[in-house]
């Protein structure tokens, strides 16, 4: 679909969001074209639509795309309200034009009016003239360049869901910045938020190539000679080429917070991470709320927690050196026991069972212990070794025999105790293991009385 050669469209560097980017609802303009987008089989998944002009930014200059809506207003000269509301989740730029991603078309020549989400795009401006300044800041106080520059907070592919830290952007510079230049650096852009706000403005020209600029970073598939060169000025502070959309104060910046913390990467590169705007706000409350739970469950005050962390840490490797320690000593026992048990035992059966607290642990160091002696002392034996622990009602079991045929008809027959019964092993004889989940009490009894029967206790 196309309307008459004379409707233009506006090229990117010139549409109405890069000349003002406050400009949020009710922006009136007309579809030009709207064409099919098909996938990989060349089934329709959606239409490119390109408007005359448009609010919404095109993804670019390390800002994502807006999302928004169309709001269809006049269709080729019906001048009755449509009213009807169309998504648009994406803006891409090819070349020159802003692509509009939408489900369903929209008929050329008719008249829309955009909605950008505004909340979003106030965040992206935050963190974008955030970032103009942070790295103007540091080319002027420490001649540090950016090599690089990320914005965090975005929902990709690989990521669906973001945890409080992954809404930092970073910068990327050639090396680590100390803690006192990260408190400078922070106070330099407070008062450039408070005390002395600059004016953040956009120059656009016509390039030709002649004016010095470092077009450099402007992209391959972006035509300079039929395009516009914005360039952005942060008061007298900075001069950037860049055609994202921006804040028109660095008060409208709000906050900053910058990290200490950095990453080292690229043999001495740095990443300085930082969030500007409602996001420290946002940023602060999450992190206040994972500390008041903290502080609840180590009842204790919140500079405390660290310290207690590390206590319990300590303690709980304590506990488990000791818990080893009785492990070892009831294994001894244990097989003691069980030797007692299959000399007294006409069938040499025996059994070894933990109620409470039987961990798999438990029962390989008895395995451990015992199989060793069982070699040694006895021809013919069958061993069952359970241990089973009642609060998370899950267990495990041993079977050993010098017979895999012996193995293989206690574990059918144990397996048909258990419903959930699960292991292997000990086909030519030795060790056949398994695991029980969900065991019900019914299955307990069952399992206790065949073995008190059957087995002798030691
Ligand atoms: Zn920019």
């Amino acid at each position: 679909m196309e309307t008459s050669e004379f409707m233009k469209t506006a090229m990117v560097g010139g549409l109405a969001c890069q000349r003002n980017s406050f400009l949020f609802d009710g922006f009136r303009t007309m579809v030009v074209f709207c064409e099919p987008k098909k996938d990989k089989k060349g089934k329709t998944e959606g239409y490119d639509i390109e408007l005359q002009d448009t609010i919404l930014f095109p993804e670019g200059g390390g800002q994502p795309s807006d999302s928004g809506l169309l709001r269809i207003v006049q269709r080729n000269g019906d001048s009755s309200a449509i009213n009807k509301n169309i998504q648009v989740p994406h803006i891409s730029r090819s070349g020159l034009h802003a692509k509009h991603h939408v489900k369903e078309p929209i008929e050329p020549g008719t008249t829309v009016e955009i909605a950008v989400d505004a909340v979003k795009r106030m965040d992206y401006m935050q963190q974008h003239t955030g970032q103009h300044l942070l790295s103007a800041i540091l080319e002027r106080k420490y001649q540090l360049e950016t090599v690089s520059w990320s914005m965090g907070g975005l929902i990709t592919e690989k990521k669906s869901t973001l945890e409080p830290n992954d809404y930092f952007n970073y910068i990327e510079i050639n090396r680590k910045l100390t803690e006192d230049q990260i408190t400078e650096i922070s106070d330099e852009i407070n008062q450039f938020i408070t005390k002395s706000p600059q004016e953040v403005t956009v120059v656009e020209r016509i390039s030709d190539g002649t004016d010095g600029i470092d077009t450099s970073k402007i992209p391959e598939d972006y035509d300079l000679s039929k395009g516009i060169l914005r360039t952005i000025q942060i008061g007298d502070i900075d001069s950037n080429p860049c055609c994202g959309t921006h804040l028109k104060s660095t008060s409208q910046i709000g906050s900053i917070l910058i990290l200490p913390n950095q990453t080292t990467v690229r043999g001495s590169n740095s990443r300085v991470y930082f969030m500007c705007g409602k996001r420290v706000a946002d940023y602060a409350k999450s992190a206040n709320k994972t500390l008041s739970n903290s502080k609840n469950l180590l009842s204790c005050s919140e500079s405390q927690v660290p310290e207690k962390i590390e206590r319990q840490g300590k303690q709980l490797q304590q506990l488990n050196k000791r818990e080893h320690y009785w492990i070892n000593k009831l294994a001894h026992i244990a097989s003691e026991g069980l030797k007692s048990s299959l000399k007294a035992s006409e069938k040499k059966r025996a059994y070894f069972m933990e109620e409470e607290f039987g961990t798999l642990e438990l029962s390989l160091q008895i395995f451990k212990e015992i199989s060793t002696v069982l070699k040694e002392d006895f021809e013919a034996y069958e061993i069952i070794l359970c241990g089973y622990e009642r609060q998370c009602n899950t267990g495990s079991l041993l079977i050993l025999s010098e017979s895999g045929e012996k193995i293989s008809s206690l574990a059918s027959k144990l397996g048909s105790m258990l419903q959930n019964l699960k292991g292997g092993g000990g086909k030519k004889g030795g060790k056949w293991q398994g695991k029980i989940t969900s065991v019900s009490n019914a299955e307990l009894a069952a399992l206790t009385g065949y073995l008190s029967h059957d087995f002798i206790a030691h």
